[in-house]
């Protein structure tokens, strides 16, 4: 920005001109952010009215009209700025709204948002989440916003049950990591769960074991969650509870391991499974940290790939901005290379649909499937 005509508030509307005075686009303005106008529209001028506030709302909802039917109930609605609604996200968990702010831009307008999702989309409740970062300017200056409160609607007790293909799964909207489940990997476990008949399956970051309940469904033999949080172990049983109805979830052998997977793995317990997932959590928080989080994704599937059964199958996943998809692409090959072992790569995948991404940031999620064919004797 050259010149800034006044000081503007945060969350103000902000028009950018060129040096020609002519239009190019209008945002609200970010005083506290390096993103200094997070652009709501550019173009021909345009009046941000009622009228366009509601269309930006639909438009988004629109996109998701046929992606899911009734075995799915949790979903994104706005993927912030892939959905023309930069730092915001709504994500559906049946009847309950979340809706995630990452910039304290929002807050002046939380009111007027809230009401637009109420009179277009009806929720039963509507839960407001904030970015860490913006927490305490919420609480002091935002009018005293809380991470976690209910904007409207019953109180929650308990965490919110949705679908996801035909499977029941808790989320905790109101603590819970993101809006409470990890919705972009909808796909890879999808996929996860359809190669899984028959096999001994390792959920390496477990979560609340999403990528578990649809290996069980699938036909596992058995499946173990795999993760550092005793709340996520406690979820992951509760969701194979809530599915216990499904014959082949109540026939499948179900064990937690709270432990570092990183040194699990690398560990020298002997069993090896037929299915591994590798699902950390980002392992570069800043550009900084690039050069050894491709490191540590190759040092993390070779230790997968050490502990894979005959014909194991391996995902490994990164949830990394920082790291492009072919640098850990790249890496995972070349651990499975190194691993002396005979493997041929099945598919590469990426966010789930209702998670749209039209900038090279937003596509930070990426998977890839191995098939390892030789026997595991290679060290
Ligand atoms: N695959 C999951 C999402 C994984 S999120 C899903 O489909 O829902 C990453 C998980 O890694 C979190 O549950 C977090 O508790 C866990 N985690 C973070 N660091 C860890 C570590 N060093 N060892 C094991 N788990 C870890």
């Amino acid at each position: 920005m050259r010149e800034q005509n006044r000081d503007g508030v945060s969350g103000e509307l902000a028009v950018i001109y060129d040096r020609k005075d002519k239009f190019l686009a209008a945002g609200l303005f970010d005083p506290d952010s390096p993103i200094r106008v997070r652009v709501l529209h550019a173009g021909k001028p345009q009046a941000l009215d009622a009228a366009w506030w509601t269309a930006q709302l639909d438009a988004a909802v629109r996109r998701r009209d046929e992606l899911f039917d009734a075995h799915t109930t949790g979903y994104r609605l706005i993927n912030g700025e892939s959905d023309g609604w930069p730092g915001l996200v709504l994500d559906r968990y049946d009847t309950t709204f979340v809706l995630k702010l990452y910039t304290a831009a929002w807050l002046p307008r939380l009111n007027k948002i809230v009401a637009l999702i109420r009179e277009r989309l009806q929720p039963e409740r509507i839960v407001l989440r904030l970015s860490r970062n913006i927490q305490s300017a919420a609480e002091h200056f935002g009018r005293g916003r809380r991470d976690g409160e209910i904007l409207c609607g019953p109180a929650l007790a308990e965490p919110v049950v949705f679908w996801e293909n035909g499977i029941r799964f808790e989320a905790d909207v109101v603590r819970g990591q993101k809006t409470g489940f990890f919705l972009d990997q909808r796909e890879n476990r999808r996929e996860a769960g359809e190669l899984a008949r028959g096999r001994e399956v390792l959920n390496a970051f477990s979560f609340s074991g999403g990528f578990s309940l649809y290996s069980a469904r699938g036909g596992a033999k058995s499946v173990t969650d795999l993760d550092l949080s005793p709340h996520a172990l406690a979820a992951a049983r509760r969701n194979f509870q809530l599915n216990s109805n499904d014959p082949a979830v109540a026939g499948c052998r179900h064990e937690c391991v709270q432990a570092d997977a990183f040194e699990w793995l690398a560990g020298g317990d002997a069993h090896r499974f037929g299915l591994i997932v590798l699902d950390p959590p980002s392992l570069a928080k800043r550009e900084a940290e690039r050069a050894g989080a491709i490191r540590a994704y190759g040092r993390l599937a070779a230790s997968g790939i050490r502990r894979l059964a005959h014909d194991g199958l391996l995902l490994a996943c990164s949830c990394s901005a920082h790291v492009s998809a072919e640098e850990f692409f790249g890496a995972v090959r070349q651990a499975a290379a190194n691993s002396g072992r005979q493997f041929v790569e099945l598919k590469t995948t990426r966010h789930a649909p209702d998670h749209p991404a039209t900038f090279k940031e937003a596509n930070y999620l990426k998977g890839i499937f191995l098939k390892f064919k030789s026997p595991a004797t290679a060290a």
